[in-house]
This record gives C-alpha cells, structure tokens and sequence, in this order.
C-alpha cells in the first residue's frame, strides 16, 4: 500500500531515505531549505519544495499536516534540527523520526517530542566494527542489552552435517529459527535438516554464546 513521507533535508542522509522510499512506489514530499538541493533532488521524489522547516506557517504553507511520518534528516545544524521537531509536534505529526549527531543531541530531540531518534553515524560505525571483529556475521538484531539474532555464515567443519547433529542448542545455547540456503529459506528448520556449504543460518540467543559460534572456523 502506497504511503505519504515527508522528508526535511535532502543531505545525503535525507536524500537517501526519500529516493528509496520513492522507488518503493511511496508518496514523498522532500523539503530543503536550499534551492540547489530541491533542484537536484526533484526528480528523486513525488515533490520537492523549497522552504525553512523551523518556521510554522512555512510547513503548514506546504501541506505538512497532511502527513502522518516526517523524517527530519538535518544534521549539521542543531539548532534548526531541533526547532523543526518541535514545531512538527506541535502541529501534531503523528510519527517524528529525527537524525542525531550525538547523544546529547538525541536526547534533546527526544525532549522535544521526537517519536525515534536515529544516529546514522554511531549505528554504521557499530556494524562495521562489529563485522570486523566477527566476520561470518551478516546482519543482527539487538533484542535486548545482551540478546540478539544474527545472520551467520556457517563455518566450513560445520557443512554436512544436520542440525540435530550441531547440537546448537546445547553446545552454545543458541537457537536456528531459519536456514537460507543459496535464497531458499526455511523456516523453523526440523532436526534432520542439513547444512550445506555457503548456508546462512538465523539465530537467536545471548551475545556472548552467538560471538563463540560466529567465531568458530
Ligand atoms: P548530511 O550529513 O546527511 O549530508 P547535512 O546536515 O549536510 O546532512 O544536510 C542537511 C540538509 O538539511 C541540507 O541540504 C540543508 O540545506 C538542509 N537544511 C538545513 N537547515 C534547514 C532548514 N531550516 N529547513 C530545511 N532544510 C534545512
């Protein structure tokens, strides 16, 4: 189902969050302070507009209450990212997601009103560090401080074998709630499923036990 978006700042970050939104057949409304932006980005959305995202009667000129997410995707300059989620509040945005460059900064926007608070740097940084530190892990989840679920490519010494062979459960705690192999995936995978080379496995568990399998060779 298409959905209306509007996004505040067509930097790299906003940019990217309104082209891919756009591309997924969404309504998107993309607004920057900066003519020069607007004009490179117009074609990358369903409107581009002109206009300061700080002043009330500029948003309310361009129909924001008409959406129920607005993405506020300035970054440098805090002051205005702040006075923009507010003013948003206050005319009642439903859904408010705001980009932070630190911490004290994300708190502020949160203090404002804002409904999600994402810090793209920090959260990227993360990944990678945690990529390099544990290769075979493709993608995770946090659940909680110390639960996750990760995407984790088997290691070798463990193809060949099924899953009831692994053991998972009891060598490390860990639960398999899906299989990809080579694209097909299978869900809730039965005992005497068997692990070929090149599968990625989806687990569930604590950190600490799923850093110890994701390490194994
Ligand atoms: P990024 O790091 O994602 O490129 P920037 O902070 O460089 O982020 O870009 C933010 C965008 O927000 C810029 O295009 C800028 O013109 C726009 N912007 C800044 N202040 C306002 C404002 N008051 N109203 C609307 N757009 C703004």
């Amino acid at each position: 189902m298409q959905k209306q978006y509007a996004v505040i700042g067509l930097g790299r970050f906003g940019s990217s969050i309104a082209s891919t939104l756009f591309e997924a057949g969404n309504e998107v409304l993309g607004i920057d302070i900066n003519e020069e932006r607007v004009e490179q980005f117009k074609d990358c959305v369903t409107h581009a507009v002109i206009a300061d995202s700080t002043e009330e009667e500029a948003l309310k000129a361009v129909g924001i209450r008409d959406f129920d997410t607005v993405i506020v995707a300035i970054g440098n300059d805090i002051q205005a990212s702040i006075l923009t989620v507010l003013v948003l509040k206050e005319l009642g945005i439903r859904q408010v997601i705001a980009k932070a460059l630190s911490k004290r900064h994300g708190q502020v926007l949160y203090k404002v009103g804002a409904d999600w608070v994402v810090f793209p740097e920090r959260d990227m940084g993360e990944r990678i560090a945690h990529h390099l530190m544990s290769p075979n892990v493709l993608d995770f989840i946090e659940l909680a401080k110390d639960y996750s679920i990760e995407e984790v490519k088997v290691p070798s010494s463990m193809t060949g074998k099924s899953l009831k062979e692994l053991d998972l459960r009891a060598k490390f705690n860990l639960s398999v709630i899906a299989i990809n192999s080579r694209g097909n995936i299978h869900i809730s995978p039965p005992p005497d499923q068997m692990i070929e080379e090149d599968d990625v496995l989806v687990v569930i568990g604590r950190n600490e036990d799923l850093q110890r399998f994701a390490n194994l060779q």
